[in-house]
């Protein structure tokens, strides 16, 4: 994947800048969340009732988002907001930084928001002077340590308590133990001052509910508040997939986000922002801004298979129970969201051009799709978009290398003829005999040299038609 435009760590640092510590980390961590998360639903009888009603409430917001949004935008204004609507990152980077400047802002707090990490508004901050200090415990440590998230709502859920000591120790230049009451404590006295110095604080939102222009934040830290309410200025930075009809339907994602996302029955903050402080004396900030973000969502959106992505209420359930997110950390997928979703997003919010390897980093074993609260068919999206990188469809063309295309037609016309694939079956083991050195074969001709660059291939038996007819003539015996 190409990450020209984003400070993550790419898929050729992974091996270089990853300690071996991260898979057994995130799979104590993810295997926490996953008996919580069955716990939490064993609870609730009617669980796949209200997945059913979550699913269909986010795919008529999705296939009605332009009323949605129109409703949403006049009722934010009502309440005395600002709306922006940010076709893409470099328009969304533009109004923030804007923003800024009319206010004079030399610091900002952020709260935990993947929209900003989407479009990489910490670098365009820096650049123009603006220090931005992420507040949430988990984004906090990350920034630290200069990396990406690794996890949608456990960011540095790759880092032992050891590893963030070290961390602290060496950027702040503290003695800092490897105990989490005391880290915790350490960050808290840090950004205490930042909250209060800040000139604008920066949040993302969980939710926006278009009936009143509600944005809805669900934390468990008490940062989220301290963001929105203490500086006289808030901007939240909003996908537009985020929109919601009314507070009906909330009460249904409220239920699924907290059992799904860490096992809990309902967050500890839920927060409720309708434009900015009414009244001298109120809490709230003085301005309230919020930046819609389209950013290649409504391209997304026409495309009737793809879309249903935008359901994802961003729990991170489908990462916990993925064998493959598990065994490789967050930092693989390459973007700023990893796991099954990042294997659907990425490829139609970059392109399949520059993610075509993530809908095939999958086992399709489905596990993602039994515990997604919004019932989104991730495995469906997998292959589709397989399909697209192979062959193209109206939405782009095929980005698999020419000679691996005709590869594949060729094995596929072949596998579907008998005799020739009978014939192959022989031949093919000639062939690679020339390539074989003792058991293995240590380098194969292109395109199967893609492979051996990593790891010996066995070599081709095709003994499979051979094996069933001997265990089949077995069995007739033995019946007999
Ligand atoms: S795809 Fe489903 S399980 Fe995964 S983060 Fe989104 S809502 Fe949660």
């Amino acid at each position: 994947m190409s990450h020209d435009a984003h400070p993550y760590i790419g898929f050729e640092e992974y091996s270089e800048r990853v300690p071996q510590s991260i898979p057994l980390a995130v799979q104590q961590a993810t295997d926490r969340f996953v008996g919580g998360r069955a716990a939490r639903v064993a609870e609730l009888p009617q669980w796949e009732e209200l997945r059913q009603i979550g699913s269909d409430i986010r795919l008529h917001t999705i296939e009605n988002m332009d009323v949605y949004l129109t409703r949403l935008e006049e009722k934010v204004k009502l309440a005395g907001g600002h709306v922006h609507w940010a076709e893409t990152a470099e328009d969304a980077r533009r109004i923030v930084l804007q923003i800024a400047k009319a206010h004079n802002v030399k610091t900002a707090v952020k709260s935990k928001s993947m929209a900003t990490e989407e479009i990489g508004l910490n670098h365009a901050l820096g650049a123009a002077g603006i220090e931005a200090l992420e507040t949430d415990l988990g984004e906090y440590i990350i920034q630290l340590a200069g990396t990406g998230p690794s996890h949608i709502i456990v960011p540095a859920v790759h880092l032992k308590k050891e590893e963030i000591a070290a961390l602290f120790s060496e950027k702040l230049d503290i003695h800092a133990p490897a105990d989490p009451i005391e880290l915790a404590r350490i960050a808290r006295e840090i950004l205490r001052e930042k909250f209060l110095d800040a000139g604008m604080g920066i949040s993302g939102g969980n939710f926006l509910v278009a009936e009143t222009g509600t944005l809805v934040m669900v934390t468990n830290e008490g940062n989220g508040r301290m963001c929105t309410t203490l500086p006289d200025l808030h901007v939240a930075v909003v996908g537009i997939d985020k929109v919601i009809p009314d507070w009906e339907s909330l009460t249904v994602f409220l239920k699924l986000l907290a059992r799904s996302a860490t096992g809990q029955k309902l967050s500890t903050y839920t927060q409720f922002i309708t434009g900015p402080r009414r009244a001298e004396g109120e809490s709230g900030p003085k301005e309230f801004h919020l930046v819609l973000l389209d950013n290649g969502r409504s391209k997304v959106l026409k495309d009737p298979v793809g879309r249903e992505v935008f359901k994802c209420i961003r729990c991170g359930a489908c990462a916990n129970v993925c064998p493959v997110y598990k065994n490789v950390g967050g930092f693989a997928y390459g973007w700023f969201i990893s796991g099954p979703i990042g294997a659907i997003l990425s490829p139609q919010m970059l392109g399949t051009q520059t993610a075509r390897e993530l809908p095939y980093a999958s086992t399709l074993c489905g596990a993602c799709a039994d515990v997604c609260p919004v019932k989104i068919p991730i495995p469906t999206i997998l292959r589709h978009l397989r399909r697209r990188v192979a062959q193209g469809d109206e939405f782009a063309g095929p980005t698999l290398p020419a000679p691996i295309r005709v590869t594949a037609s060729i094995a596929a016309f072949a596998l579907a003829q008998n005799r020739l694939y009978r014939f192959g079956t022989r031949l093919l083991p000639l062939l690679m005999s020339i390539f074989k050195r003792g058991d293995w074969i240590p380098n194969a001709p292109y395109p199967l040299n893609r492979w051996t660059k990593a790891r010996p291939l066995p070599p081709f038996t095709a003994q499979f038609r051979g094996w069933w007819n001997v265990r089949s003539s077995k069995r007739k015996d033995s019946a007999r």
